[in-house]
């Protein structure tokens, strides 16, 4: 049993299960199915002078409650895990913590360090 997370699409200000949000482009967020749904049709904007400075602002909106959309939405396709990145000239590696997004050096020759500093969260196997 999965107790789904409700969260309150920015858009429509209605909650929903936070895993049906999908990104929407047009809005450059998260928003609920039914905001989602309706992308197709014409919308009348309630205040033209708002849709013009999103414009301009492009992504400024984003914030941490996206981000934890967006991250659940992957979330659903791939297991949370790490990201990896190479060190140019170097034989450690970048890693993302998969928890608390926390960046450090990890060497993969040493599995060192094992877990997060930050969080303590078990660092994902380098090669999967
Ligand atoms: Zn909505
Ligand atoms: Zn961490």
């Amino acid at each position: 049993m999965v107790s789904s997370v409700r969260a309150q699409c920015r858009v429509c200000n209605q909650f929903a299960p936070a895993e049906q949000f999908r990104m929407h482009h047009a809005h450059q967020r998260m928003v609920c199915p039914n905001c989602y749904s309706n992308a197709n049709k014409p919308q009348q904007p309630a205040s033209p002078f708002k849709e013009e400075r999103k414009e301009e602002l492009k992504p400024a909106g984003w914030d941490h409650e996206d981000e934890y959309l967006e991250r659940l939405a992957k979330a659903r396709k791939k297991e949370a895990q790490g990201t990896f990145s190479e060190i140019p000239g170097s034989s450690k590696v970048k890693y993302s913590c998969s928890s608390c997004s926390y960046a450090f050096r990890y060497d993969p020759a040493m599995k060192s360090p094992s877990s997060c500093p930050y969080c303590g969260k078990a660092v994902t196997r380098y090669w999967q």
